[in-house]
């Protein structure tokens, strides 16, 4: 594809327009919409009339104008975007806490079952989470195989399954109904982190059978550094799981200021503390950016702007890591190369935002909300220059960031 082609396809995009609906700075190419999404045009003016009259003027007033409500409003609003339905879905505390929450709920109610099952090589905050999650447990243990050894893993120990449903680096997605059937065959209940999956995949939990789930709000959601996550339970297991971290907004009558904890029936169980407010506002601002989008039309585009920035990579002389199928990945593009991270830094420093992933992965969200073909077309363009002319090996890229 010459750069005239990309233009021309551009043109034709049905999602052209919606890049509209963010403020990019003009001379970076974002690809990096899988750890931090880029800032709705909305935001800035739905936080400062959020700080300034909701806040400033309207104070404790507005829990009762919209603020109680945000978790459960915004659930309802992520629900779409997973297949979930209304009252399954809410946005609280981080990816983290959630998967803390649920994976102690599932081990308690699991009948005696006291195996947690994960890949190894999975997201490192689920494993991390999952060793403490175990250890407050009695009898619980923790167990990580190799992706290929799952199936063979599960047995009739098995309480959950805890998988992460795109993996961070290679991209590779499971198939989410038929593991979710295999797990269910042998008893257990599965966890699906969707961190990578929400509003990049068209994901189906219901569709699929699923039990749990849980996402980010801050990488595909567009919800800003740090926004509140979200967890799903399936209706038909929302009564039978206890919150461990049973605050008092989870309460059923918080304002009653009982002694005893009595859970919400629901949902609003699965919250904790005091809603984090502003977080709340950009994040609901930040999943406004899908209106009127849907995830068939979101797919097709990532597709096409993989394939562009497929060729074109290994044309650079990159080794592409991510599944070639569709199905079988999410929406970023992950080369392997040992001097990933001084070409990353070369990348950046010429204006093309991409992601390094320890030891040797370069990676690159395709966001089709706000990237185009041509603008695939113009960063691969820079990786071969870099790669060409070799500028990488300059020290100065060598050097390592705190957060990468
Ligand atoms: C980004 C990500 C998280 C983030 O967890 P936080 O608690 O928000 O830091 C968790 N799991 C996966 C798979 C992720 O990709």
């Amino acid at each position: 594809m010459t750069r005239d082609e990309a233009r021309a396809a551009d043109a034709r995009d049905p999602l052209g327009g919606v890049r509209a609906r963010f403020r990019l700075p003009p001379d970076v190419i974002y690809l990096d919409g899988n750890s931090l999404g880029a800032l709705p045009a909305t935001t800035p003016g739905a936080m400062a009339a959020g700080v300034e009259t909701a806040w400033g003027n309207r104070l404790i007033r507005s829990w009762n104008e919209g603020w109680v409500e945000a978790p459960r409003r915004i659930g309802d609003r992520i629900a779409p975007l997973i297949g979930a339905a209304p009252g399954e879905v809410i946005a609280c505390d981080s990816t983290s806490a959630n998967l803390y929450k649920l994976i102690v709920a599932a081990l308690r109610a699991a009948g005696g079952r006291t195996t947690v099952l994960s890949e190894a090589g999975n997201f490192p905050t689920d494993l991390h989470v999952a060793e403490g999650a175990v250890a407050a447990v009695p009898g619980a243990r923790l167990r990580v195989v190799a992706r290929d050894d799952i199936a063979d893993a599960l047995d009739a120990d098995t309480a959950l399954l805890l998988l992460t449903h795109v993996h961070y680096t290679s991209g590779r997605r499971f198939d989410m109904a038929a593991v979710t059937a295999a797990a269910h065959d042998m008893g257990a209940t599965v966890l699906w982190d969707l961190s990578h999956s929400v509003g990049a995949v068209a994901v189906d939990l219901n569709g699929a059978g699923a039990d749990l789930a849980v996402g980010c709000g801050y990488k595909y959601l567009n919800g800003g550094p740090g926004a509140p996550a979200f967890l799903f339970v399936a209706e038909r297991h929302q009564a039978r799981l206890a919150n461990p971290l049973s605050g008092w907004f989870g309460h059923a009558e918080p304002f009653a200021f009982t002694d005893d904890y009595r859970p919400a029936d629901g949902i609003d169980r699965w919250l904790c503390g005091t809603p984090p407010v502003l977080g709340l506002m950009a994040l609901e601002a930040g999943i406004a950016t899908f209106d009127g989008v849907t995830m068939a039309a979101l797919e097709a585009k990532s597709a096409a702007l993989f394939d562009l920035f497929r060729a074109r990579g290994e044309a650079a002389g990159l080794h592409c890591i991510t599944p070639v199928d569709p199905a079988g990945r999410g929406s970023h593009i992950s080369f392997r190369h040992p001097e990933a991270w001084p070409i990353n830094s070369a990348l950046i420093e010429a204006g093309v935002i991409g992601d390094f992933r320890t030891p040797d992965v370069l990676r690159f969200g395709l966001t089709p909300l706000y990237t185009g073909f041509e603008d695939v077309w113009r960063a691969t363009e820079t990786l071969g220059a870099i790669m060409a002319d070799g500028r990488w090996r300059a020290a100065r890229y060598a050097e390592k960031a705190r957060v990468t």
